[in-house]
């Protein structure tokens, strides 16, 4: 089966906005402060309902993307639309399968890497999509069931996001503020962990 792709996504989108005010904080602290802002510029665009009841898995990819690159300003505007672009891709070719969403995370994961430079210890989003990736190619390779190898993806996005707590940053505007982002769990990352936190189940 290929779940449903936009409860996924709208379940994701709503923790994200209902989690702006903690978000926003992360980035004030290890940042600009725009993080959170950023995230709901692109999401309030959505029309979650409608996602959640009717959007194909294409469809969903397709408008959160569009809404990343044409409405959010910052790194993560343009990082996440890149990120859903991969996920369209997959989609509009077919079903979302735990290969194709591999396949989408890997590509994602090269294009944010080829872009911004930033490597797993930097703190980024990066910690947490890497070993997510990492996850799913081996559930793929082990051709594990669907909900279990979700459900190991998460955890490793999760114990990835958390790693960057005691990073300091070398890549990206929590870099500028050297020791002090130390303490601090990368927002980037943490949002990245539950997009595959929301996955399970669907
Ligand atoms: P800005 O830094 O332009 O204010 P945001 O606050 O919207 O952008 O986004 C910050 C997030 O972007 C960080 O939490 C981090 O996860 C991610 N990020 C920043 N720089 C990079 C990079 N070079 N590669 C990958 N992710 C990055
Ligand atoms: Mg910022
Ligand atoms: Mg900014």
């Amino acid at each position: 089966s290929d779940g449903n792709i936009g409860a996924w996504v709208a379940d994701w989108a709503q923790k994200v906005l209902d989690e702006e005010p903690a978000l926003t904080d992360l980035d004030r602290r290890a940042g600009d402060g725009d993080f959170g802002t950023n995230m709901v510029a692109a999401l309030e665009q959505l029309d979650l309902t409608e996602m959640r009841n009717t959007y194909s898995a294409s469809t969903t990819f397709d408008a959160i993307s569009q809404a990343y690159l044409g409405h959010a300003g910052g790194t993560s505007g343009a990082l996440f639309g890149i990120w859903f672009r991969h996920f369209f891709r997959v989609a509009r070719e077919g079903t979302l399968d735990l290969a194709t969403i591999a396949a989408a995370a890997r590509a994602g994961l090269d294009n944010i890497t080829a872009l911004g430079g930033a490597r797993p210890g930097d703190k980024t989003m990066v910690d947490a999509i890497a070993p997510a990736v990492d996850a799913l190619e081996e559930g793929v390779r082990l051709d594990g069931v669907r909900a279990d190898v979700l459900q190991r993806t998460s955890e490793a996005a999760r114990a990835g996001a958390e790693s960057t707590e005691v990073m300091v940053a070398s890549r990206g505007r929590a870099s500028y503020v050297g020791e002090a982002a130390r303490g601090v769990v990368d927002p980037g990352a943490l949002v990245i962990a539950w997009f595959f936190e929301c996955a399970v189940g669907h």
